[in-house]
């Protein structure tokens, strides 16, 4: 192993855009070391908690969506 992700690593991976090459590298990197894993696991729960309470406080009707956007 060349070292465990750095916080600010893992928490690129979870919000994304990474660059493709060290993206590849630092999942790697995650399916080797559960230890990463785990923090990362952590981060990404913490961000999907976030994410449901700003959309519980959101007043309704505010929110623009773009049909079929993808
Ligand atoms: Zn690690």
């Amino acid at each position: 192993m060349t070292g465990c992700l750095t916080e600010a690593q893992l928490e690129r991976l979870v919000r994304g855009p990474v660059p493709r090459v060290r993206g590849w590298l630092w999942r790697r990197h995650l399916r080797g070391c559960p230890h990463c894993r785990a923090r990362y696991d952590e981060l990404a729960e913490d961000r999907r908690l976030v994410a449901e309470i700003r959309a519980a406080l959101r007043p309704p009707g505010s929110e623009s969506r773009r049909p079929s956007d993808g």
